[in-house]
């Protein structure tokens, strides 16, 4: 017995079930066409929501940016001060959201694991929807508090939980705003109401509704109008901003305590200048104009409606996130591969990402394609629809 024998079981049994995922090479910057394994397709499936991956004013702002400040922070901000831009974005961020105050991470992963931990502890009770992010688990993992898991948006079965637990000193209800492989929303009105009742804060993961959802994507809270009754928004800058970070905003007393105390803040560097000026860009663009993220729902219409014609199982989805849902893992990774050779981009979905029996491919619909570009799309995914039977 080696002491790695466990890594090729292990390895050989996700060959055997299917599960084993192959990541393919990106060699060019990411469009509605990118470089992929040396070939150039269309992408259907980066959460390059609006077009800014490769945005020429993003580009601008971080060129600047490296020129002034350079390639790194070379600090924990804590420790060896902040820089004015960071400062700055997050004040600019906070507006843009409609909040008191923002922190920058960096990323949305780093933002989950900062703020759940940070805010729960003992003899606490976090309520999450079962549904919920991998890096929303993690942070419920990494405190001892007790973890409620409810039923995907069922509010009634959570107001049952916080019923139950009613004399616990402190709760946190923290849910997906949108659902990041269904696509679905998050009853916030209703889960705002049971939380006032029960006088438990709520945190809602706006990674997908970020520059999605909201009025020129100011994201779920903004969507829903509950401006003021959710105490902390996380989100993400890897995804519609096209950068990457991630981000806390919320209640000023809230966001005070997690820059004192949020441990990826106090022992992990902040991001790059770059990466900063660049989500800043991103601010400002979306201020001054919605029509990205018009034609991003636009796009996405018209996908869906084509889609939906063609007969495929498109899940319960409300957004731009289109899953197409083909059962077993072998079949959405067949799908993908004969896509592929078509020149179309969609990569499989299949568990642990999504539950076994679930396997999918997500498309995700860009602000930056054209309606050429999801004809093309449609087209081969009816061709391989026929051929695998699934339509
Ligand atoms: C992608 C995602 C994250 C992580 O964001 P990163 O910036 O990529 O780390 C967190 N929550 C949800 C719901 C996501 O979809």
């Amino acid at each position: 017995m080696g002491k790695y024998d466990f890594i090729a079981a292990e390895l050989g049994e996700l060959r055997r079930q299917g599960l084993y995922n192959t990541i393919r090479t990106i060699g060019s910057a990411v469009g509605a066409w990118t470089v992929v394994d040396g070939r150039r397709v269309l992408n259907m499936c980066s959460n390059n929501y609006l077009g800014f991956a490769n945005d020429p004013r993003l580009k601008g702002a971080a060129r600047q940016a490296l020129e002034e400040y350079g390639v790194g922070p070379a600090a924990v901000r804590s420790i060896a001060g902040t820089m004015t831009l960071h400062v700055e974005f997050e004040r600019k961020l906070a507006a843009f959201k409609g909040a008191e105050d923002a922190l920058s991470l960096q990323s949305g992963f780093c933002a989950n694991l900062a703020a759940i931990p940070t805010l729960m502890g003992q003899g606490h009770v976090l309520f999450t929807d079962e549904l919920n992010h991998a890096s929303i688990i993690d942070g419920c993992r990494l405190t001892k508090a007790e973890r409620v898991i409810y039923p995907h948006r069922d509010v009634d079965a959570l107001a049952k939980a916080l019923e139950e637990r009613k004399d616990a000193p402190r709760k946190l209800i923290v849910t997906d705003g949108v659902f990041s492989m269904d696509g679905d929303l998050a009853p916030l009105p209703a889960i705002v109401e049971v939380a006032e009742r029960y006088e438990a804060m709520v945190m809602v993961d706006d990674a997908h509704g970020e520059g999605v959802l909201g009025r020129a994507g100011r994201g779920i809270v903004d969507h829903f109008g509950v401006h003021g009754r959710v105490d902390i928004e996380m989100g993400t800058l890897s995804k519609a901003f096209g950068v990457v970070g991630g981000y806390l905003a919320g209640k000023r007393e809230i966001i005070e305590y997690l820059r004192q105390r949020a441990r990826p803040f106090l022992f992990s560097s902040a991001a790059t200048p770059a990466d900063v000026a660049a989500c800043m860009a991103a601010v400002d663009v979306l201020e001054k104009s919605d029509e990205p993220v018009r034609r991003l729902w636009d796009n996405a219409r018209y996908f869906k409606a084509k889609m939906k014609d063609l007969g495929f199982d498109l899940g319960q989805s409300e957004t731009p996130i289109t899953p197409v849902m083909l059962g077993e893992a072998p079949t959405a990774w067949e799908f993908s591969k004969r896509l592929f050779q078509r020149d179309v981009f969609a990569q499989a979905i299949v568990f642990p990402t999504v539950p076994r029996g679930k396997a999918r491919l997500r498309v995700m619909v860009s602000a930056v394609h054209t309606k050429e570009d999801l004809d093309y799309a449609v087209d081969a995914f009816a061709k391989v629809g026929r051929e695998l039977g699934v339509i």
